[in-house]
């Protein structure tokens, strides 16, 4: 048997930590902690609602982030305006094919990765999933984790695009891919931020 804060009556406040007991809503008015003021809530508000939006509008973003010319790179003065995919491939038929990986996973596979995970989490809440809470909190947590490092790709590229440029083989300027990548990247971490997953726990008490 477990036993949980919110079985209990009680709400545990987000800024200060204390622990309330849980009061029937004054009308029109929401809790607040006793010591610290702070809105309670025992599960972040519209948790759900707020997370699909973000999520579509990162699904949305991922398109043109994709389709789009990532940099307007003039080599040679051969003028191409490549997209991430097309970047990758160059790479490989040059024989970088660390530099092809890297970039391949850390811009297309690891993005994409981190939205259908979070749907997964989303569907998983929609149909009461009772599977494997444990792996499912611990994949979110991965994927929670993996945001920080979601600019990696955008270093590396950096990174070689300076030393291309201190040979001054290439110029380079961002496209309009940069900008969409840029905002998948943010939305996704937003949306992970809005997650509460205690929820993915709720479904298991219900059937207690
Ligand atoms: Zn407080």
């Amino acid at each position: 048997m477990t036993s949980t804060a919110l079985a209990n009556g009680l709400l545990r406040c987000h800024a200060c930590g204390r622990l309330s007991r849980t009061r029937p809503m004054q009308e029109g008015r929401e809790a607040r902690c006793p010591r610290c003021d702070a809105p309670l809530h025992a599960r972040i508000p519209s948790s759900v609602a707020r997370t699909w939006s973000l999520l579509l509008g990162a699904y949305v973003c991922y398109v043109p982030a994709n389709v789009l010319a990532v940099s307007h790179t003039i080599s040679f003065g051969d003028a191409s305006s490549p997209t991430i995919l097309s970047g990758v491939r160059g790479f490989l038929r040059d024989g970088d094919i660390l530099v092809a990986a890297l970039i391949f996973f850390a811009s297309i596979v690891v993005p994409l990765l981190k939205l259908v995970v979070l749907t997964w989490m989303l569907l998983s809440l929609h149909l009461r999933s009772r599977w494997r809470p444990r792996d499912r909190t611990a994949t979110f947590r991965l994927v929670r984790a993996i945001g920080r490092w979601s600019m990696l790709d955008l270093f590396v590229l950096a990174v070689v695009v300076g030393l291309l440029r201190l040979q001054n083989i290439v110029t380079f300027d961002p496209g309009p891919a940069a900008a969409w990548f840029g905002a998948v990247v943010v939305l996704t971490m937003l949306a992970a931020e809005s997650f509460d997953p205690r929820l993915l726990w709720d479904a298991l008490e219900d059937a207690a």
